[in-house]
């Protein structure tokens, strides 16, 4: 390749090993690596706290992996890439493609108004298996359901590419008024929440390696049931790694599948297919995040209750399986999927609020919040969207805490005011006698919530709310 520079703009693929986009670049003589942070063109999907935090620290690491020649930004994507370019001769740009619908719409702007400078624009996939226009029916309609676009549409489809290893690249680092410290881009809240949420991870892609190397030894031979298991370390927490793109999920595939090829890692790759199926879902309906899938939900009695929503968030219901998941979301930034489902359901059918207010403080929160995913899922939830639990699957708390936590090793990590309850009444202290609470040195409404709702007449009035909705649309 001819002397020449080319931005490779890092966006969600914080990472260099199977980077295409980074490898791509590499041809150009320099290369000159850059971030954006573009609070011009999210609207109201502006990254959460959790997220704002997990992204300092990546690109702390990313910097440090690419000898402080990162670039970092701040603004409209556009106009600071017109800038560096008069400035600097770039001659191309490369990136990796994004798909959330804002920053697709985003991008196709961008290529057209650099094309149109004579500049070459080059974007690959490094976040996806399957992109999502590849997955079809044979009649070109999208997959609704997820075994067939899993079974049919994907593994039938072309496998995945193989990782590609990381580039031999030359640096080059640009340095003006207008590029920044990570510091000055403000990620890092100012409570003390962040710190906490420090001694859970170590993010960035030595941390995502880590991570997986973790997984495989610890996690995968059990993980077909083990993954129901929150107090268990069968399932691999990889959802930040994966959304901030510092582990690709063509890493994951093929390396799981390097290992052994039994159920268990059938079961990983069809979770990764899940993923795979949250972005064919967001692709083909840019509406996923606000709008019902059904439609006969826009006609859904929700009620409005601020104070069960705080008690909701604040892990205080007085419901232990729910109390426990919503704390470990706000001690560690991340829940259980299990569990996820569990809290989801208790919002949506016993509480009756708007799965809208449930995707919004997961979207905060969460250290893998991920549009595709986020929305899905509480689409799922709720029963409203492609493929849904049914409105009558209303998931019993006690239950499933007695049958996923079964020592209550969970519960008690989470919720330690309650730990000296025997396993009989952990997941129901309500229903425990006096003397028994005592002896736990449990005061119902003192120590720990009385619950908020009773589960079976909430259960009920949930039922007969979805089946006002199942007579509408008969
Ligand atoms: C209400 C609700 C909200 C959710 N919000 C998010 C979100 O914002 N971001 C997010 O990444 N996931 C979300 N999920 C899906 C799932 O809970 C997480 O992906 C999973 O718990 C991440 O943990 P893990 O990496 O240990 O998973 P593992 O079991 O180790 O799975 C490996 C990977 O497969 C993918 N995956 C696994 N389960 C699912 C699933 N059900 N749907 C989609 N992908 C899946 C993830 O990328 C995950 O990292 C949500 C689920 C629910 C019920």
């Amino acid at each position: 390749m001819s002397d020449s520079l080319a931005i490779h703009w890092f966006r969600k693929d914080l990472r260099l090993s199977d980077n295409p986009s980074l490898t791509a670049a590499s041809v150009h003589n320099r290369v000159l690596p850059i971030y954006i942070l573009d609070d011009s063109n999210t609207g109201e999907y502006a990254m959460g706290a959790a997220s704002g935090w997990w992204l300092h620290h990546s690109l702390v690491s990313l910097n440090t992996s690419l000898n402080s020649s990162l670039s970092i930004y701040r603004g409209n994507p556009i106009e600071i890439l017109v800038d560096i370019i008069t400035r600097c001769n770039v001659k191309a740009v490369y990136w990796n493609r994004c798909y959330e619908p804002w920053a697709m719409h985003r991008d196709e702007k961008i290529k057209a108004r650099l094309q149109a400078r004579a500049i070459a624009v080059e974007s690959y996939n490094g976040a996806l298996l399957w992109e999502p226009w590849t997955v079809k029916k044979n009649n070109g309609d999208p997959y609704k359901v997820f075994t067939p676009f899993y079974r049919q549409g994907c593994l039938q489809s072309e496998v995945p590419r193989q990782p590609v290893p990381i580039p031999q690249a030359t640096l080059y680092h640009h340095d003006t008024e207008s590029t920044l410290s990570i510091d000055n881009l403000g990620l890092l809240p100012n409570t003390q929440w962040g710190k906490g949420l420090e001694a859970n991870w170590i993010i960035g892609e030595e941390g995502a390696q880590a991570r997986c190397r973790q997984f495989i030894n610890e996690g995968l031979s059990e993980y077909k049931d083990g993954r129901n298991l929150p107090a268990k370390p069968y399932v691999s927490r990889l959802s930040p790694y994966l959304n901030f793109g510092e582990i690709s999920p063509h890493q994951l595939w093929y390396t799981v599948r390097s290992i052994a090829d039994n159920q268990h890692v059938e079961h990983f790759c069809r979770e990764l297919g899940w993923r795979e199926f949250s972005y064919s879902q967001l692709y083909h309906n840019p509406d996923l995040p606000t709008k019902n899938l059904q439609q006969k939900f826009d006609n859904f009695p929700w009620v409005e209750d601020q104070a069960s929503l705080r008690a909701w968030q604040k892990g205080q219901t007085g419901v232990p399986m729910v109390d426990a998941g919503m704390r470990e979301l706000w001690q560690t930034g991340y829940m259980h999927n299990r569990v996820r489902m569990i809290v989801g359901s208790f919002l949506v059918k016993n509480l009756r609020l708007h799965w809208h207010n449930g995707k919004q403080w997961f979207w905060d929160t969460l250290v893998d919040a991920d549009l595709a995913n986020n929305s899905a899922s509480w689409q799922w939830v709720a029963g409203c969207g492609a493929d849904a639990a049914p409105y009558f699957r209303i998931f019993n708390p006690i239950t499933q805490g007695q049958k996923f936590d079964p020592d209550g090793c969970y519960v008690r990590r989470f919720i330690p005011e309650i730990a000296y309850l025997p396993n009989q009444y952990l997941f129901n202290p309500w229903e425990a006698p006096e003397h028994i609470l005592k002896a736990a040195g449990v005061e119902l409404g003192i120590t720990y919530p009385k619950a908020i709702v009773d589960l079976k007449m909430s259960r009920n009035l949930a039922l007969t709310a979805f089946q006002s909705l199942k007579k509408l649309s008969s």
